[in-house]
């Protein structure tokens, strides 16, 4: 599949300049790689895009990245120039109104630009947001992209699972067999640092692997994610290495549960927070809430963890298109813990799609 896909990238900054009617603004100026990446193409570390009212878009980089923005984003006209603040004001006649990222910048720069664009007869207006909700709705592209990237990570860990975990091997050797397996398999670099948590060190929910040797009777978690053209999969295992303690066989059974309840809400028109009342509510009831101690999951996609959130109170609406993750936990220090996670797409109607489509019940090896 092609990485360069002007006609998509040319609809999402069509879809962003409607919201500058809205915002009553005739330019913004997007600086945030990662979204100036999903509205035009460009992977460069230095770049900027002034969309405007007009359509007289700009993609704003220097020298270092002229060739590698000219085959990224064909279609936009760009400029060199260290300084796109300067650029972008020179473009605007006065009394105009130009929009900026202010999460992404520092309180400095914020004050700076606001000061320049003063001068120049102009007023900046502060955005929070805009390029970030936009990105939560996945095209028919990125939704590939995901599966490809959910696929090879499911096909690792599978492999994995089945042929490489045994007493006697470290954690740190499984993960980077792992990341190896991501690689050879076609994705272009892990999502983020596996974890994988062996015995008590699974009551770590974010466990660094280690020169643990695994045992018998340990419990081990896997949580692990390839990244395919920028997209990010997330997708979470665990497993038993022969005779594991009742408890913890029980608690798998609930995490499993509570997974499932997630899944089943992740529908459009609930709540990120539904999703995470419906998983929450079964390991509550079950006497084990003081032991989920995270949120149920969170948006996937061109960065690990964006919107939309799925935690408490998580007040954003799904909607077809959406992807997330689903990723209960119940960790019991000294004793080791349980999580299940999958990437999924909900749907216009019916439960989400789990992209990391791998047995859930509980293995033991
Ligand atoms: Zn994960
Ligand atoms: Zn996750």
């Amino acid at each position: 599949m092609s990485q360069v896909n002007v006609a998509d990238h040319r609809a999402r900054r069509a879809r962003l300049r409607e919201r500058l009617g809205a915002l009553d603004l005739d330019a913004l100026l997007v600086t945030e790689p990662v979204n100036v990446r999903w509205c035009t193409g460009f992977t460069g570390s230095n770049g900027q895009l002034l969309l405007r009212a007009t359509g007289e878009d700009l993609l704003i980089t220097d020298a270092r990245y002229d060739e590698r923005a000219g085959a990224e984003a064909p279609d936009l006209p760009r400029a060199l120039d260290r300084d796109p603040v300067g650029l972008a004001i020179r473009r605007m006649s006065p009394p105009f109104r130009v929009g900026f990222e202010a999460e992404h910048l520092t309180w400095q720069a914020g004050q700076r630009l606001r000061e320049r664009v003063i001068d120049a007869g102009g007023a900046g207006v502060p955005t929070t947001g805009e390029v970030e909700e936009l990105r939560t709705v996945k095209d028919e592209r990125e939704i590939a992209l995901l599966r490809e990237a959910c696929e090879i990570t499911t096909s690792a860990l599978g492999w994995l699972l089945d042929e490489q975990v045994q007493p006697g091997i470290t954690e740190a050797r499984l993960a980077r067999l792992l990341e190896d397996r991501f690689l050879d398999l076609g994705a272009e670099g892990v999502a983020f640092d596996t974890i994988v948590a062996s015995g008590p060190n699974a009551a770590i929910p974010h466990h660094a692997p280690s020169d643990r040797v695994l045992q018998r009777g340990d419990m081990l978690t896997i949580d692990c994610g390839a990244r395919v053209g920028g997209y990010h999969a997330d997708c979470t295992r665990t497993v038993g290495l022969g005779h594991v303690p009742d408890l913890l066989h029980d608690v798998h059974r609930l995490v499993q549960q509570a997974q499932a309840a997630g899944r089943s809400a992740a529908v459009a028109g609930a709540t990120g927070g539904d999703v995470d009342a419906a998983a929450r509510q079964v390991i509550d009831k079950a006497g084990f809430g003081q032991e989920f101690v995270h949120g149920t999951g969170h948006g996937v996609g061109l960065e690990i963890h964006e919107a939309p959130a799925v935690a408490r109170r998580a007040a954003a609406t799904l909607v077809a298109g959406m992807t997330l993750t689903v990723e209960p936990g119940v960790y019991l220090p000294g004793l080791g813990g349980v999580r299940i996670e999958d990437t999924v797409v909900v749907n216009a109607d019916g439960p989400a799609t789990p992209l990391t489509d791998l047995p859930r019940e509980l293995r033991l090896l």
